[in-house]
């Protein structure tokens, strides 16, 4: 059976790659020789699947640590790449700095090759490990992903935009800047399931998600809020520049029409904004302040937005 990780050989004396080659080879490795630090480059980078690289360290083109150091600067993915250096008699301080740029492992000269052999399954095995906890943290990534969405409209959910509206309002205040909340809750939502049924009211609400997040910048954290309201976070938006945006997603949703089975769906939504720090300083503070404005925008007819009050200051 073959071992997964290929090998790089590189040392100026060819005799010595191809002694290490031949033995590595029986052993059960994929072997890839080179005596310049430049063709030692050139397979690095057309073999993605070399893993390990074993480096002389002195060499007239380049010094193997430098190449080592070059590697781990270029490659894309340096942490799946194992160095172990062959050193001659001396050299103290440049094992030191092999150590101190992660090289596990270094060989002295003349090269015992069963030695070397054991160096290779360590590194083989440190490997291994790393791309097992990568797979492991990939898949906890993906399920906090899925922890933080919401299922129908893949926004966040309610619970995610309230940890981040603090985190977000922490790095606000230190940096002296300012940031938005947009409430946006859609009008008469209720009608569109009691004429046209529960999945056509499910279709708008994706349709709504939508254009949220098709017009949301990179700062931007769009969430489904509750059953037909949603939220905007807007760090570094003032109040006028919040709504001035709200304003552009209340105009696409007014004149968006869906198609449902027979018949065209409409809507529009009500908005209420709350910034910070105009409106209040603190998460809780905000979204009560953009409710309060929300509820305000209904009042007066619905298909607006409406910004919150100044607090009130005690006379
Ligand atoms: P208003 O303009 O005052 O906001 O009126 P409204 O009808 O939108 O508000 P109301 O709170 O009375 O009704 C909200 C409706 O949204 C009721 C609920 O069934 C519906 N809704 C909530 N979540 C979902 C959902 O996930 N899918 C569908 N289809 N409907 C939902
Ligand atoms: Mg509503
Ligand atoms: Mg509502």
């Amino acid at each position: 059976m073959s071992n997964q990780w290929e090998l790089l050989i590189l040392d100026d004396d060819p005799e010595i790659v191809e002694e290490l080659s031949d033995f590595l080879d029986m052993a059960g490795y994929r072997c890839h020789g080179a005596t310049t630090a430049q063709q030692a480059q050139e397979l690095l980078a057309s073999r993605p699947g070399i893993g390990i690289m074993i480096v002389d360290l002195c060499m007239p083109s380049e010094n193997g640590l430098d190449f080592i150091r070059r590697q781990r600067r270029e490659r894309h993915d340096a942490r799946l790449l194992e160095a172990i250096l062959l050193t001659g008699h001396s050299g103290e301080e440049q094992i030191i700095e092999a150590l101190r740029l992660g090289v596990a492992d270094y060989q002295k000269k003349p090269v015992d090759v069963d030695a070397l052999l054991h160096a290779v399954s360590r590194a083989e095995q440190r490997l291994n490990d790393r791309r097992r906890a990568r797979a492991r943290e990939h898949q906890v990534n993906e399920l906090q992903a899925q922890v933080v969405r919401d299922p129908l409209t893949g926004l966040f959910n309610r619970r995610y935009l309230q940890e981040t509206l603090e985190r977000e309002l922490a790095r606000i205040q230190r940096e002296r800047s300012v940031l938005s909340v947009v409430l946006l809750d859609a009008d008469h939502f209720k009608s569109i399931n009691d004429r046209y049924g529960h999945s056509a009211g499910d279709l708008m609400l994706q349709t709504f998600a939508r254009v949220l997040q098709c017009g949301s910048r990179k700062a931007d954290v769009a969430c489904r809020y509750g059953g037909e309201e949603f939220a905007v976070i807007m760090a570094g938006a003032n109040a006028e520049e919040a709504k001035q945006r709200a304003e552009e997603w209340r105009q696409a949703i007014e004149n968006l029409e869906v198609a449902y089975e027979s018949t065209r769906l409409s809507m529009t939504f009500s908005a209420g904004i709350a910034s910070y720090p105009a409106h209040g300083a603190s998460g809780p503070a905000l979204l009560r302040a953009a409710d309060d404005a929300l509820y305000a925008a209904k009042a007066q007819g619905r298909n607006r937005i409406c910004l919150a009050e100044p607090p009130q200051t005690p006379a």
